[in-house]
This record gives structure tokens, sequence and C-alpha cells, in this order.
């Protein structure tokens, strides 16, 4: 469906490049919104009336580096439910990224949809996918699903893809505040998990969001109250989006949504007293 869509953002390149997708009942996928509530969002269904899920990472140039955001579902993934096998890899390579040029991974939380292709098998053992790269992740998502007791079923496949960064030393825990380069910058947007961030990217007078998952569907610059049921604290998630989306209008950011269909990429805008979602043209 998609590959790689590239846009400029002030002196930054921002990609975004699809690993897979799959379509979902829309009366499911909202805790509380059943079909009837999305008639007036129809334009956000497919021709079949379901809800498109993307699942996509981002890769900034900025000052020299190349930065990966979220590395998709992996070569492990369950491809019977997927409507093409995972091909982040094969899209890094259209648009010309090596996975050697990759300085760092950045992620917005660990979900196994997130973290999937850290590390690929080699010769029967795992190696990390970009071998070049520092694996960033925020101190409070990786001390969440660290921390004993029972934790969901869709955390990373912790022996696959972070046992063998860290046994690499490629692991590094930063905390809130934390700064790629100067134009890239976390921004905390809890809820969705724990240590949940955001990216933003500012250059030349221009501003961008990588949202993760903040906002999972465009629907939601429309209904920020709509959260998914795997939102672990739905009364913070929503803090979070409403937060970042009332910042990304105020700026006229791009808005770049790994979850958002192909090409993920768009902005929030006011129409009739009521915001929603244009992609990029
Ligand atoms: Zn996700």
């Amino acid at each position: 469906m998609g590959s790689f869509h590239k846009v400029n953002v002030g002196e930054a390149e921002l990609f975004a490049l699809q690993d897979s997708w799959v379509t979902r009942d829309p009366g499911t996928f909202f805790a509380g919104v059943g079909r009837d509530a999305w008639d007036p969002y129809r334009e956000w269904l497919d021709d079949d009336g379901l809800l498109v899920q993307n699942y996509g990472s981002f890769v900034i140039r900025s000052e020299g580096k190349t930065m990966l955001v979220d590395t998709g579902l992996g070569e492990a993934a369950d491809r019977s439910v997927l409507k093409e096998p995972p091909s982040l890899l094969v899209n890094l390579e259209r648009a010309g990224i090596l996975t050697t040029d990759v300085n760092l991974v950045l992620f917005t939380h660990l979900h196994w949809d997130h973290t999937g292709w850290n590390t690929i098998g080699q010769d029967g053992a795992l190696q990390l996918t970009f071998p070049n790269a520092q694996y960033v992740v925020q101190q409070k998502e990786l001390d969440y699903w660290m921390s004993p007791g029972e934790k969901p079923a869709n955390g990373p496949a912790f022996d696959r893809v972070v046992a063998p960064v860290m046994a690499a030393d490629r692991l590094e825990v930063v905390g809130d505040d934390y700064i790629a380069s100067g134009e890239v910058s976390a921004v905390p947007t809890p809820g969705h998990t724990p240590g949940h961030v955001s990216f933003r990217i500012a250059s030349g007078g221009e501003s961008a969001f990588i949202l993760g998952d903040s906002v999972h569907k465009p629907v939601q610059l429309s209904e920020p109250g709509w959260y998914p049921g795997f939102d672990m604290d739905p009364v913070e998630s929503t803090k979070s989006r409403r937060m970042i989306l009332d910042r990304a209008e105020r700026e006229n950011a791009l808005l770049a949504g790994g979850h958002f269909a192909f090409p993920s990429l768009g902005y929030a805008v006011t129409v009739d007293g009521k915001r929603t979602f244009r992609y990029v043209t």
C-alpha cells in the first residue's frame, strides 16, 4: 500500500516508512465507542467501512544524524493478519537509507509493534539490525517493563528485542528532557504507556511532532476523548493527546502518526469550529 514518503521540516528531512498494515472493526477499536458514533467520520474508514491501521516508523535526518523513530513489527511478527509482510527494511532501502546509516534509534514507547526490527536473525543468531546505532529509551518506560509483576501482553519481546541491545551495550537510557540533536527533542506524552514520549522537530521556523501512540488515529483530532482500550491510563493519555494537538495546531506543525493510514503525515486544521486532520498532498 505504502512504501515511503519524504517531507522537509526546515533544514531537517522527515521520512514516513511503512512496515505493514491491517484493517480493524471501528466499532471495537476505541473503548465505549460503537459503530454509530463513526457516522460523522466515514472519511476515516475504507470502502468496506473498516479502519486502516498502519504500522509505520519515521526517519529524521538532522544535523548530519540519521534517527529512526520506532522499529515496527519486525520479522518475527505473526503475518496471518497482516496485509503485507513487514517491509520496514525494504522501504528504508527504497528511501536510500542504509541500516548502517542509522546513528540513533529512538522509541516513543516499548510496545511490541514499535520494537520489532531492533534485531534480525542472521546465521542462527540475533544481530542488531542497526549496527552503528545507540538505541535510546526513556527511563520511565524501561523501568516499567522491567519491573516485577504481571505486564500486558503487548510489551516488547524482551529476549528478542531488548536483551541483545543491552548485551551489546547499545541501550541508552534517558530522561524526559532528552535532546537528540539541536533540532530534535522528546516531549513527554504519558498515558498510552507510563514513559511514552513524542518527538518534536524544530528547524528553520517549521516544526513537526512524531506522535507515537499519543494519537492513534486521525479521528482523535476531532474526538480527543476517544482512546483505544490498550491506553494504560486513559485519563493521562487524553490529557497528553489534548496537549500535543493544541500545541501542534498553535505551531501549525506537521503531525506524524505511525498508526495513521499511510502516508501518515498531515496537519491539524479547524473546519466549521471542529478540529480535524488533513493529509499532506
Ligand atoms: Zn503502536
